[in-house]
């Protein structure tokens, strides 16, 4: 058949399409779109990060017209198109089944930070990372939702290890041409403008919109002309500068954020805090009430029925608190604005309101001013009514008002590519497979009940993942050749990057970068946050010990670590030095690296391509954790200790816990304890059952537990669920 040239309007179609989608996150969780974004400049695809905005940017708008005459890209690019567009569509969802309400009156919810994807880097951890996921899913249940945040211009910082390995930040700045942003526009096609007052100024604001599939994310920005360069500076940074900046900001996202959605017409019926940096939002809503008439009394029992409250760590400084002088200055101009007693106000961000020398803490302010409040796993939970107990001294701390609903992540943006497309394949796949076991056809039909994309559509169904992992669907050898790939993948990205990082550093010495990290090692992988209760180094006090199993030539072991240091926690940074350190200079050099500057594709690539994902916190410090979720659903095992989420998810025989159910108070006491347990069971459990081959050269239990995993972690451990129980739980009932 010839190959009829396409007309112009199908062209024009196809290019309208295509930049609709570039500007869609959705593009991010669906791998077709990738592919084609990746097809159209491999070398741009890697070079930009993966950013569909800048691709097509680069591509003239000619070279993409002349591409598209290719018929079988074409076809691709419209069915792209087509998904998208049906995704938009979609009526049989579960949001307008389960929650009509939240259609008209949709649910704020504030979030200091909000990770999306690399190429939005305007988080800074596991709390924005979740706020994206938890953005993604609700968009795909169809929950009426609208996100708040702030543009940080500069983001959060690039991590470079020096020549001493001594962690040093570094910021590029953002260019919003080049992101899925779009600046918030009034009916004129003005930018949208608010106002705050911030100490004795009042502070402009605009905004850019995210679309997240079906969920908008407004991001403020103060940095206009109009503003002192000062606060122009106030969005420059996720969690920028001092506590001074830091209560600038919060006003800003809290106070801003309520009068932005006022100004674009968007009317709440609940406010969801994403942990205290948010709760001054709550005072806004409290002017807004005495402005309109009420007393504060009838205006706080008014603002506690509209909001609910999420927190998210056991750990002290993770929640803010203010000197009376700092909130007396910062908010001084937003006082003279709020006609209630500011003593009273002071008073709700106190345990003892009384105590004019008590700190105001945001977690107070939003405990208090809540109508429901909850922690991020059931141990997290049981921690919190502890911690809180002191403001409720009437009720038995199990009474403590603060529930739990645990964490997960949103699955299909967190495969990789490879495990999409491998899914893909075996779902909508060639005859052999319509051809396979009862089990198969019994599948499809399951999936064949939906509509368009239908897979996606049941990755959080229990039933689904136990027939995906019956070994009548999916082989053994299928699973650890998945697996084999994936591992390849992340050694030959550690390579390259490990390349350039020791070419920054200019470095005479000549190191093999192509043999390093072995290929058919058991990868134990550990990439977070370098906060000290999360002891990256915990491994490496039986120094001698791991020294041995990496260089046990039969049954090698090796180590792939990642992650930032807060830019003033000079413990976390010594973390990293003593890991570069060891990786460089100790005998464990070509068995363990460290990737610098992790984020979410650092994050996709290692969950992905390690073998066992190591999590050793301090219990009970782990509120929740996701990361092991991210492995669990690309088939790598968790090896953890039993705090936060995999306290919940671990049965025995879905990955590998360390120690027991339960802790001692002892620090030092439960280091050596935790050390201890975690070499018995590296060398008792995790490497005897992974190098145990049958003559195929297949770990057959190793495979088991992977299959495990696939049935009692997925289905349960994402945001699918958790945005379900939400809406259930805190946004529908009062
Ligand atoms: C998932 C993720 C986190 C959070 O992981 P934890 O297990 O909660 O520590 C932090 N940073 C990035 C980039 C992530 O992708």
């Amino acid at each position: 058949m010839p190959n009829l040239p396409l007309s112009k309007a199908e062209v024009d179609v196809l290019v309208a399409g295509l930049h609709r989608v570039a500007t869609n996150l959705w593009w991010t969780w669906d791998q077709e779109a990738q592919e084609i974004f990746a097809e159209l400049s491999p070398r741009g695809w890697t070079n930009l990060y993966h950013n569909a905005v800048a691709i097509l940017r680069e591509v003239s708008d000619y070279e993409l017209r002349v591409r598209l005459q290719d018929r079988l890209f074409a076809d691709r690019v419209r069915q792209v198109v087509q998904a998208f567009d049906a995704y938009l569509a979609e009526r049989d969802t579960w949001g307008r089944e389960r929650a009509p309400a939240l259609r008209e009156r949709p649910v704020a919810y504030f979030s200091a930070e909000f990770g999306f994807h690399e190429t939005l880097p305007v988080a800074a951890g596991g709390l924005g990372i979740l706020a994206g996921d938890h953005a993604k899913s609700a968009s795909d249940l169809d929950v009426g939702l609208v996100g708040v945040s702030l543009f940080y211009r500069e983001g959060y910082f690039m991590q470079a290890v020096d020549a001493n390995n001594w962690q040093t930040e570094y910021f590029d700045r953002l260019n919003p041409a080049n992101l899925p942003i779009e600046p918030v526009l009034n009916a004129a096609g003005q930018p949208v403008t608010g106002e705050v007052e911030i100490a004795m100024s009042r502070v402009k604001f605009t905004a850019w919109r995210v679309a997240v599939g079906r969920v908008p994310v407004y991001l403020l920005d103060t940095n206009l002309p109009d503003n002192e360069q000062t606060f122009r500076d106030l969005t420059l940074h996720v969690y920028g500068g001092d506590s001074s900046t830091r209560i600038m900001q919060e006003i800003l996202l809290g106070i801003g954020g309520v009068r932005l959605l006022r100004a674009v017409g968007v009317q709440p019926s609940v406010f969801h805090m994403n942990e205290g940096h948010a709760a001054f939002l709550t005072l806004e809503l409290l002017r807004e009430k005495i402005a309109a008439g009420n007393n504060l009394t009838e205006a706080l029992a008014q603002t506690r029925a509209e909001c609910v409250f999420t927190t998210h760590t056991p750990v002290e400084a993770g929640h803010d608190r203010f000197t009376p002088g700092l909130m007396d200055y910062a908010l001084h101009g937003f006082r003279s604005r709020l006609p209630a007693p500011w003593e009273e106000i002071l008073g709700l961000g106190r345990i003892d309101p009384r105590n004019h020398s008590e700190a105001f803490c945001m977690t107070v302010l939003a405990l208090k001013n809540s109508r429901a409040a909850n922690a991020v796993s059931e141990l997290h939970g049981r921690v919190s009514r502890r911690m809180w107990h002191c403001l409720y001294p009437d009720r038995p701390t199990d009474q403590v008002p603060i529930g739990h609903i645990t964490n997960g992540v949103h699955t299909l943006g967190w495969l990789k590519g490879p495990v999409r497309r491998f899914w893909r394949r075996k779902l909508n796949g060639g005859a052999e497979e319509k051809e396979a076991a009862p089990v198969l056809r019994e599948l499809f039909r399951l999936v064949r009940g939906q509509p368009a994309n239908p897979w996606k559509r049941l990755l959080g169904e229990p039933d689904f993942w136990r027939r995906l992992a019956d070994p009548a669907f999916l082989s053994d050898e299928e699973i650890w050749c998945l697996r084999y790939r994936l591992r390849r993948e992340m050694i030959e990205f550690a390579r390259r990057r490990l390349l350039l990082q020791h070419e920054r550093l200019a470095r005479g010495d000549f190191i093999r970068f192509d043999a390093l990290l072995n290929p058919d090692a058991l990868t134990i992988g550990f990439a977070r946050r370098f906060a000290t209760y999360k002891r990256a180094p915990l491994i490496f006090q039986q120094f001698e010990n791991i020294v041995k199993l990496t260089r046990d030539r039969q049954r090698p072991v090796q180590f792939i670590f990642a992650g930032k240091a807060h830019p003033r926690d000079d413990a976390g940074k010594r973390y990293i030095q003593h890991i570069i350190h060891l990786s460089k200079y100790s005998e464990l050099q070509g068995h363990l690296v460290f990737i610098e500057n992790y984020d979410i594709h650092v994050a996709r690539t290692m969950t992905s391509g390690c073998d066992v994902w190591l999590n050793t916190p301090r219990r009970p410090l782990e509120a929740s954790g996701t990361s092991g979720m991210k492995a669990a659903c690309n088939g790598c095992l968790n090896l953890s200790i039993l705090d936060g989420w995999w306290r919940e998810a671990y049965d025995g025989t879905n990955g590998f816990a360390i120690g027991e159910d339960a802790h001692v108070d002892h620090v030092e006491e439960q280091d050596r304890l935790d050390s201890a347990n975690l070499y018995k069971v590296l060398t008792e459990q995790v490497i005897p059952c992974y190098f145990d081959r049958d003559e195929q050269g297949i770990p057959r239990k190793w495979i088991q537990r992977i299959r495990r995993a696939f049935t009692t972690i997925v289905p349960q451990f994402n945001t699918g669920r958790m945005v379900q129980e939400y809406t259930e739980k805190y946004y529908l009932t009062k």
